[in-house]
C-alpha cells in the first residue's frame, strides 16, 4: 500500500462512517474522518489528502459548496456520496468538478474500485508522462501532430470532434457533465439540450470505436453524460 496516499472522508451518517473506516482499514488505507463540513474543510487545509470521499448531506455546510470551495484551490480528487433521490444534487456536484460517485446504499467493492482509478491517476499525475502522444488500446493521439490514428489508421475527425475527444481523454475516469461538456466545449451551459452533444459524440463514437454498441474508450453515463475509460 503507498503510504503517501492520505484518504480524508466527510460524512455525518456514524453507520456508513464506521462500515467506510473498518474497511479502509482492512485494506491498508490512511484516512482521517470529519462528521462536518466544517471540520472536514479544516482538516483538508492542514494536512491536504490525496482523495476525499464527500457527503453531500452535511449537518452544516451542504457538500455542493465543500466541493466549490476545494476546486478553489486543488484538483484533488472528490468521490461524492449521495442519497437516492438527490440525482440534481449529485449532477451539480459532478458539473462543480467532483471527479466520481457512488450512490448510497452501495457496496464496498464499488468504492475500492473507484478509490483505485482516482489513486492510480494521482500517481499518473505527478509522474513524467509522455505529454506529445497517448496510447490506449487500438487509439493513438499525436497531439503535436493533431493527429488520430484508430488500428494504425489515420482518422479525420472535425475540430470540435478533436476538442470533445481531448477533453474526455484529459479527463479519463471521471464522469464528465453534459452541461460541463456544453461550457468546456461551446462556451455556455445554460441549456438543458443536450441534443448537439449526442449528435458529436455519435459522429466521434462512428470514427474511433470498432464497435458502437459496445464501446471501448466512451462511456455513456445515463441521464448525466460521458466518461472515457481509465484503461
Ligand atoms: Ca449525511
Amino acid at each position: 500500500m503507498d503510504q503517501d496516499f492520505k484518504i480524508l472522508i466527510i460524512e455525518d451518517d456514524k453507520y456508513i462512517l464506521n462500515f467506510l473506516s473498518l474497511s479502509l482499514k482492512a485494506s491498508g488505507y490512511h484516512f482521517e474522518t470529519a462528521n462536518t463540513g466544517l471540520i472536514g474543510l479544516s482538516l483538508f487545509n492542514l494536512n491536504p489528502p490525496n482523495l476525499i470521499i464527500l457527503d453531500l448531506g452535511l449537518p452544516d455546510i451542504d457538500g455542493l459548496e465543500i466541493i466549490q470551495a476545494i476546486r478553489l484551490s486543488s484538483e484533488v480528487p472528490i468521490i461524492v456520496v449521495s442519497a437516492r433521490g438527490q440525482e440534481s444534487e449529485k449532477i451539480t456536484a459532478l458539473d462543480y468538478g467532483a471527479n466520481d460517485y457512488v450512490t448510497k446504499p452501495f457496496h464496498m467493492g464499488e468504492l475500492m474500485a473507484r478509490i483505485r482509478v482516482a489513486q492510480r491517476k494521482t500517481k499518473k499525475d505527478s509522474s513524467s508522462e509522455n505529454t506529445e502522444i497517448f496510447t490506449l488500446d487500438y487509439l493513438t493521439i499525436n497531439y503535436e501532430k493533431r493527429l488520430v490514428l484508430i488500428h494504425d489508421e489515420e482518422v479525420h475527425l472535425t475540430p470540435i470532434e478533436y476538442r470533445l475527444l481531448l477533453l474526455l481523454v484529459e479527463n479519463k475516469g471521471k464522469v464528465l457533465t453534459h452541461n460541463y461538456i456544453l461550457r468546456k466545449i461551446w462556451g455556455y451551459s445554460e441549456t438543458s439540450d443536450t441534443t448537439s452533444i449526442r449528435v458529436y459524440m455519435a459522429n466521434l463514437r462512428r470514427k474511433i470505436e470498432s464497435d458502437t454498441s459496445s464501446p471501448r474508450f466512451i462511456l455513456t453515463e445515463i441521464g448525466i453524460g460521458y466518461r472515457f475509460v481509465e484503461e
